[in-house]
């Protein structure tokens, strides 16, 4: 199947996984997740409609900006602070902040271009020891320090990333401890935080996060196929 047919059949899964949620799929982002894939791929998803692409190295935005076709850039892997200066006028959204030394570094960086940073906060439900991401216990006091500290950063939602599982609807259970938090902030807008995505699902588990109230979703293999991390980009 090609790209275009590949996004198609993303779109037409997400909008069943939407209303059976009671919810329309047009309220639920697809974001094309593109690390290993040429920038010839991206744009090919981008002429079949895709507006929004995930990344999740520094150095693949880096080498693809200037040869993808205008598009919303997403930072969605784990960001080191001494990278944070070469993507903070490039991408629009970055999911992974987890500690407040990254969100220090992303606010600085921030105030030197004279823009606000859309983040949002990595959490870790399952505890899992390869992630990144900060547990569910930690996520009120971290967003606190981030509202008192960084005027540069705004906080529009969570991301969460569950454990790869036979069974996809063994991610309910975590995506559902991050919804839980997402909505107490999202009732309750302030100065440098407007909660509007809750990043969660990606090839293999998006419906079981659409049924349990993502509202982002970042699919990479589905749209792309597999990939091959020796092929060089
Ligand atoms: C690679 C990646 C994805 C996409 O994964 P697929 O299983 O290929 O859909 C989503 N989110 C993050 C953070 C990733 O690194």
């Amino acid at each position: 199947m090609s790209i275009k047919e590949n996004i198609e059949k993303i779109n037409s899964v997400k909008n069943a996984a939407a209303r059976r949620a009671g919810r329309d799929g047009s309220e639920i982002l697809l974001c094309a997740v593109t690390k290993t894939h040429p920038a010839s791929d991206i744009n090919e998803a981008i002429d079949a409609g895709i507006t929004d692409i995930g990344e999740n190295k520094v150095q693949e935005i880096l080498d693809k900006y200037d040869e993808v076709k205008p598009v919303r850039w997403h930072m969605i892997g784990h960001l080191q602070t001494n990278k944070v200066k070469y993507i903070i006028d490039k991408v629009s959204l970055i999911h992974s902040v987890d500690s407040y030394k990254l969100a220090e570094e992303i606010n600085k960086r921030a105030a030197q271009h004279g823009i606000v940073m859309d983040i949002l906060i990595q959490v870790n439900s399952a505890m899992e020891e390869s992630k990144f991401g900060i547990t569910t216990d930690e996520t009120d006091s971290l967003i606190e320090e981030i509202l008192k500290n960084c005027p540069n950063i705004r906080i529009r939602g969570l991301m969460c990333i569950a454990p790869f599982a036979e069974n996809p609807g063994d991610a309910a259970k975590y995506f559902r401890a991050v919804k839980e938090i997402y909505d107490r902030y999202a009732d309750a807008p302030r100065e440098g935080l407007d909660f509007k995505y809750l990043s969660m699902g990606m090839s293999n588990d998006f419906e079981t996060a659409i049924a349990e109230g993502s509202n982002l979703i970042r699919i990479g293999t589905a749209i792309f196929g597999a990939r091959n991390y020796n092929k060089i980009v």
